[in-house]
């Protein structure tokens, strides 16, 4: 996602952000998707890092009649201590991780029970060992995976943890976007995704092949997330 300055240089587009707004109305909306759909369909919500850990208590609280399967990235992922506030007003499941690349980064948080599901990727953690490392240390509390699984994790990346989450006990969930016909013409896969469920397929290895001459076809493009800023042009986490 890209918007254009003047001159053609490539700058993230901008959204504006109101904590205030998003939490009085994100609770509406849960309401109404369990009343259209039912008790039993699992729901998740990402908040980006957005809160602070009271505002993150808050939500968690808010949202509990709604019954949550995780909220993810409350507060800024870095303040693990965090957790501790928001874990002692809510009962809503928490998920945090993304953007760790350290098992330090997870201590308190699995120590101290703070989170129910981890979402580190193999891509950022360091690959397939260090990500089953932590997630034997989770286990001890029982606390599951719920691995990171955008699109820019790679198809390399999503067969790793899809081959990882076969093999450990406390497999919880694995986020899943699915790939555009270009990404699949240039990493030829035997991981499969059908009625919800991902497998990583029997080919050796990981079951992902680069193909360098397609990936030819496909020069760089430069392009952003976008960022957020407040109303009065504050910069505000995304
Ligand atoms: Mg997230």
């Amino acid at each position: 996602m890209t918007t254009n300055r003047p001159g053609g240089a490539a700058v993230p587009p901008e959204e504006v952000w109101n904590t205030r707004a998003y939490l009085h109305h994100l609770p509406t909306v849960f309401e109404a998707v369990r009343n259209e759909f039912g008790p039993d369909l699992p729901l998740l919500h990402d908040g980006h890092h957005r809160m602070t850990p009271i505002q993150a208590a808050k939500l968690g609280k808010a949202l509990e009649p709604y019954d949550l399967f995780r909220l993810e990235d409350t507060t800024p992922a870095e303040h693990q201590e965090a957790f501790r506030l928001i874990r002692h007003h809510t009962t809503t499941p928490l998920a945090v991780g993304e953007a760790f690349n350290h098992a330090a980064d997870f201590r308190t948080l699995l120590t101290e029970r703070l989170i129910d599901y981890v979402r580190a990727a193999a891509t950022h953690f360091g690959g397939i060992t260090p990500l089953r490392k932590i997630m034997d240390t989770a286990a001890e509390y029982q606390i599951k995976s719920g691995f990171h699984g955008p699109t820019d994790i790679s198809p390399v990346g999503l067969a790793a943890q899809a081959h990882l989450g076969l093999a450990i006990h406390n497999f919880g969930i694995q986020e899943y976007m699915g790939d555009s016909e270009a990404t699949h013409s240039v990493f030829r896969q035997s991981m499969t995704f059908k009625d919800g469920l991902l497998h990583p397929g029997d080919t050796p290895g990981l079951g992902v092949e680069l193909d360098e001459e397609a990936a030819a076809a496909h020069p760089y493009q430069q392009a952003y997330l976008p960022c957020n800023r407040l109303a009065d042009g504050t910069i505000h986490d995304w």
